[in-house]
């Protein structure tokens, strides 16, 4: 843990400070003017609160890092974060809050499914102290049922698993104070469930409802394969239970087995000693069922022991485009072309 942090109090007052806003972009070409255009007014809008936008390009290639380019040409406060490859959007938010520079930071998308305006509310309950303001979904407009429910009962199950308060229905477009960015900073693992991170850090969080409109153009980058993998991501990051799960089927299905092993010696003592092909099956099969499961939760677990011990960066940056004169000193270890998060 970086020391010191725990005495670095929330500003009591944002005046002279500075809002970083993280956008992560994966082909988003069609919403990035209309974001930027939307968003810069509402930040104009806060009295003494200065801010940086940090667009992260995630490996788009639909030419939305050129439209960036304009934005950072024609506004000093403007900062481009290209990464190599698509990385994906936990590691998105991840490469812009370590380059942020600001006292808070914010993460909302680019598709406008967060409104800007929101931010304002964010900031007001900042000022009042808190470290983390997150918003919490009251409508979801525009998304299929598919997608409303499947979230809906993964949070349930996340909350029932999870021996930690992750709020039901939040995403991560939130503000976080810069002590909850330090500490999230210290925070190295690969398969990264952002909003999990940021409970577990505690502090003072508080939700805000809001309506989550549409997208405004374009489609969904979360298909449903990438959906499952952040599930499970965010499952396994905090808790153990499904290995205890697993153990639990374990002994239910041997006592199963047990209870029907002993009634087949006594049927043959009895004297029936016709056995069902059925039966064998439906047992064969159960058996072979859940040791298969269990086999695959803890491959889930292993798979994740050995992306932590391979030590590789979390992401590389191909490289940073901001104004020739920069409002705000770089942090050292961003300003390289590539490096690592050590
Ligand atoms: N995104 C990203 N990398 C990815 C997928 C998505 O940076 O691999 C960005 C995307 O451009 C958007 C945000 O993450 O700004 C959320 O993605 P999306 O809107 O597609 O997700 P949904 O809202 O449908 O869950
Ligand atoms: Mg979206």
């Amino acid at each position: 843990m970086p020391q010191g942090l725990d005495a670095e109090k929330v500003p009591d007052s944002a005046v002279g400070s500075l809002l970083s806003v993280v956008v992560p972009v994966y082909n988003e070409k069609e919403v990035l003017e209309e974001f930027y255009d939307r968003t810069k007014r509402v930040l104009l809008d806060v009295n003494g609160l200065d801010h940086e936008i940090i667009f992260v390009d995630d490996g788009s290639c639909d030419g939305s890092a050129q439209v960036i380019t304009q934005f950072v040409g024609q506004d000093a406060r403007v900062r481009l974060l290209k990464l190599s490859r698509n990385f994906g959007h936990q590691i998105a938010i991840t490469a812009g809050i370590d380059a942020a520079c600001g006292n808070a930071v914010v993460v909302i998308d680019a598709d406008l499914q967060d409104p800007p305006e929101v931010i304002l509310r964010f900031i007001e309950k900042w000022k009042e102290g808190y470290d983390v303001v997150y918003g919490v979904r009251e409508t979801r407009d525009g998304e299929t049922l598919v997608k409303v429910w499947t979230a809906s009962i993964f949070y349930r199950i996340l909350k029932a698993l999870v021996n930690l308060d992750i709020p039901v229905d939040a995403g991560d477009f939130r503000l976080m104070s810069r002590r909850v960015v330090e500490h999230l900073k210290a925070m190295q693992e690969r398969d990264r469930f952002v909003r999990g991170l940021v409970s577990w850090i505690g502090f003072r969080q508080i939700g805000m409802m809001y309506r989550r409109d549409k997208r405004y153009a374009g489609e969904t980058k979360y298909p449903y394969r990438k959906m499952i993998r952040f599930a499970l991501d965010g499952i396994t990051a905090f808790s153990s239970i499904p290995l205890k799960m697993a153990t639990i089927m374990g002994y239910l299905t041997s006592l199963v087995a047990f209870a029907y092993a002993c009634s087949v010696i006594v049927q043959k003592f009895m004297g029936y000693t016709v056995q069902g092909w059925a039966t064998i099956m439906v047992g064969l099969l159960f058996l072979g069922g859940v040791q298969l499961i269990c086999l695959g939760i803890l491959g889930e677990y292993i798979g994740r022991i050995f992306n932590e011990t391979k030590g590789r960066p979390l992401y590389i940056i191909d490289h940073e485009a901001r104004s020739d004169r920069p409002r705000y000193s770089l942090p050292d270890r961003a300003a390289s072309g590539s490096f690592s998060k050590d």
